[in-house]
């Protein structure tokens, strides 16, 4: 548990934050950055400054719009928010059509992209189109967000085609 500066009044993500998991409103125990849910217990604002550490799991998320976007570390942990994601969308009517991953990944999932022929540089990944994000330095939400789908109405063809993942 860090100490906050005495200059600095709150922790930088301020007295109280929504828990990345349960969204409830939990408050910074006093005098530091440590932040504390009943439920999912003790959350930690790294040493960068950006990031917010659970502390049990070592997940780390970081603050977009009022929004926790998890950091990922794992090829597997963004392939299945991902795959969540799509999952999602069917469930509201509409289907992916694309996927826009965020630059900072591009070493750890292009490994699990398929490409769809040979001499083509067109890159899938569960049957989606993926592109790579601008870099975080050109737009700065791409440093916190992951991904982004581009969807529309309908039922995906031959869904679930991604069950096979
Ligand atoms: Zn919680």
């Amino acid at each position: 548990m860090r100490i906050v500066n005495s200059a600095q009044q709150y922790p930088i993500f301020g007295s109280e934050i929504k828990c990345p998991h349960c969204r409830q409103i939990i408050p910074a125990l006093i005098l530091t950055d440590t932040y504390l849910c009943p439920r999912h217990g003790a959350f930690e604002v790294s040493s960068n400054g950006k990031d917010l550490v659970h502390l049990q799991s070592d997940r780390q998320w970081r603050l977009w719009n009022d929004e926790w976007y998890r950091q990922h570390t794992h090829p597997d942990g963004i392939r299945f928010e991902i795959h969540e994601n799509i999952d999602r969308l069917y469930t509201q009517g509409y289907r992916a059509i694309k996927v826009t991953i965020a630059h900072r990944y591009i070493d750890l999932v292009s490994p699990y992209l398929e490409t769809s022929a040979i001499g083509s540089n067109i890159q899938r990944l569960y049957g989606l189109n993926v592109e790579f994000s601008p870099p975080e330095e050109e737009e700065p939400r791409w440093g916190i967000i992951n991904f982004e789908l581009e969807k529309e109405l309908g039922t995906p063809k031959g869904y679930p085609y991604f069950r096979s993942f």
